[in-house]
């Protein structure tokens, strides 16, 4: 707790912003929620052009990691410094990904992720899978999702210079808008469906 913090004279309302890291003292509390005591603020974590971004980014975590759960503190800190690195268009969503993956959300892109088997051609996104042709139920929604989208998408997590089609960064949206709402979580602005 940041007591008198939205006052205009307070000390910590300056160095309370987003998207910085803090070097934190407090006070820790007889009930649980510990009383801040001093802060110093330290170097931003993205430029201000991703600020938007990273405010996104830690709209998604605050769900995808809950109040009390032992992680998620390095899961952020290292999805964030991935968005840093990312500058194009598609960061946003290399940043997420890779967050999802390190909640253990997803499987590897050149495997069936029911079968396991190794697919060098298309496969398709169904019920929150990447699944190969023989693991495709029949009815529901299926998405096809090509090898040549799976490569680009390892090559921007690799951190290669790739920019990816606009067809292609809608499809890779639509996928982690799916594997959000698979899992209960709400999408935020720039996961939210397109039709
Ligand atoms: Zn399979």
């Amino acid at each position: 707790m940041a007591r008198g913090a939205r006052r205009p004279r307070s000390p910590f309302r300056a160095s309370l912003e987003p998207l910085c890291s803090l070097q934190i003292s407090w006070r820790p509390g007889r009930t649980g929620m510990g009383m801040l005591t001093d802060i110093q603020r330290g170097q931003s974590l993205l430029e201000a052009s991703q600020s938007l971004d990273g405010l996104e980014l830690i709209a998604i975590a605050s769900r995808l990691f809950q109040e009390g759960d032992p992680h998620g503190f390095e899961e952020t800190v290292s999805a964030l410094s991935f968005l840093a690195a990312r500058k194009q268009q598609q960061g946003l969503l290399a940043a997420v990904w890779h967050m999802l993956d390190l909640a253990g959300w997803l499987g590897n892109l050149f495997h069936c992720w029911q079968c396991g088997d190794e697919v060098a051609g298309s496969m398709s996104w169904q019920h929150g899978h990447l699944l190969c042709e023989n693991c495709l139920q029949d009815g529901g929604n299926r998405m096809p999702v090509s090898a040549g989208l799976r490569k680009s998408i390892a090559g921007v997590l690799e951190g290669c210079n790739i920019q990816l089609s606009v067809e292609n960064v809608s499809t890779w949206r639509e996928i982690i808008r799916l594997v959000l709402k698979e899992h209960g979580l709400k999408a935020t602005d720039s996961f939210k469906a397109q039709y």
